[in-house]
C-alpha cells in the first residue's frame, strides 16, 4: 500500500485529497521541491530545504513546518512506503480560501502534501551510458522561473513536445535566442576549448541545486566553468552538452534537434561529473 502525508496525517495514496478551493488548484498559488533518496538518505538536503524556504518567501506563503518536522515526516513517509532509492515531493500552496485572485485578507493555513515514489537508478544509469536527446522549444514561460511553483504548464508542454519528436528533454530557447533552461533540468555544454557553460542563475531559470553541486565538482576537478547563457548553434558546436536534476542527476545529451553533437556519445568531462557527484553523495 502507498501513502501519502496531507495537512497533518498519513493516508492511504488513492485517498489524499485537497479542497477543491484550495488555491494551488485554483490558481497555481504554490511552491513545490523535489529531494532525490539514495540508500534511504536525502540528497543534498540543505540545498532544497533551502530553496523551499526561498521560494516560499518570495509568494509571502508562511513556512508551514519548520525543517525537523519536515525531516520527521519524510522519514515516516519513506517507512511505510519502504522506500530506499527513489524520490520526495513537497508541494505547499497558500492554502484553501474562497476564489478570489487576491490573497485572501484572514491569515489561512497553507496546505501541505507529501508523497514518494520508487526509482530505478539503473533504468538512469543506462540513459547516462548512451546520452540523450534534447530538441528546442520557445520559453513561453512567466518572468520568474526562479522560484519553484507548481505553475508547470509550458514545462509540460515542452516535455511532451520532446516526447513526440522521440526526444527525452527540450531546452527552451528566450526570446534573445539564448537557451535558458530545459523543462526540467538544467543545461550545460563544455566548449571546444574546454569551457563548462551554465546559464547564469538569474530570474530565467530554476537555480537547480544540482547545478550548484556540479559548479563545485568541476571547480574541485579542476575545471574552467563560465555561467552565461548559451545559443542552440553554440551547443551544436560544442565538445560535449549535459543536463543536471535531482532526478538524472548529470545525464549527456548526444543530439539537439536531430543533430549530433561531437561524435554522439556522452562526453569525457560529461562522465567524469557525474561519477564526482554520485561519488560525493
Ligand atoms: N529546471 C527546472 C525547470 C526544474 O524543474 C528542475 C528540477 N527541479 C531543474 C531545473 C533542476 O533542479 P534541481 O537540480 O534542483 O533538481
Amino acid at each position: 500500500m502507498r501513502f501519502a502525508y496531507v495537512n497533518g496525517r498519513f493516508c492511504r495514496h488513492g485517498d489524499a485529497a485537497i479542497h477543491v478551493e484550495d488555491r494551488g488548484f485554483q490558481f497555481a498559488d504554490a511552491v513545490y521541491e523535489v529531494w532525490s533518496v539514495r540508500n534511504g538518505q536525502l540528497m543534498d538536503a540543505d540545498g532544497h530545504f533551502g530553496r523551499l524556504a526561498r521560494s516560499l518567501g518570495e509568494l509571502r506563503i508562511p513556512e508551514p513546518r519548520c525543517r525537523p518536522a519536515l525531516e520527521h515526516i519524510i522519514r515516516e513517509l519513506l517507512r511505510r512506503n519502504r522506500v530506499r532509492d527513489g524520490l520526495v515531493y513537497l508541494q505547499v500552496s497558500r492554502g484553501q480560501a474562497r476564489r478570489d485572485h487576491a490573497f485572501p485578507k484572514k491569515p489561512i493555513t497553507p496546505t501541505i502534501v507529501l508523497t514518494c515514489k520508487r526509482l530505478d537508478f539503473a533504468a538512469a544509469d543506462a540513459r547516462a551510458a548512451t546520452g540523450i536527446a534534447v530538441i528546442t522549444v520557445p520559453d513561453e514561460r512567466w518572468a520568474r522561473c526562479d522560484i519553484k511553483t507548481v505553475n508547470l504548464l509550458p514545462n509540460v508542454l515542452a516535455k511532451q513536445m520532446a516526447v513526440e519528436a522521440g526526444a527525452v528533454e527540450a531546452w527552451q530557447v528566450d526570446a534573445d535566442g539564448f537557451i535558458t533552461e530545459g523543462s526540467s533540468t538544467n543545461a550545460w555544454i563544455v566548449t571546444k576549448a574546454g569551457t563548462l557553460l551554465t546559464r547564469q542563475a538569474d530570474h530565467g531559470i530554476l537555480h537547480g541545486i544540482t547545478r550548484a553541486r556540479i559548479i563545485e565538482c568541476a571547480q574541485r576537478l579542476g575545471l574552467d566553468v563560465v555561467e552565461r547563457a548559451f545559443t542552440p548553434e553554440d551547443a551544436l558546436d560544442a565538445r560535449e552538452a549535459f543536463l543536471t536534476s535531482a532526478t538524472s542527476f548529470v545525464t549527456p545529451v548526444v543530439s539537439i534537434d536531430n543533430n549530433v553533437i561531437a561524435n554522439g556519445e556522452p562526453g569525457s568531462l560529461t562522465s567524469a561529473l557525474r561519477e564526482a557527484y554520485l561519488g560525493e553523495a
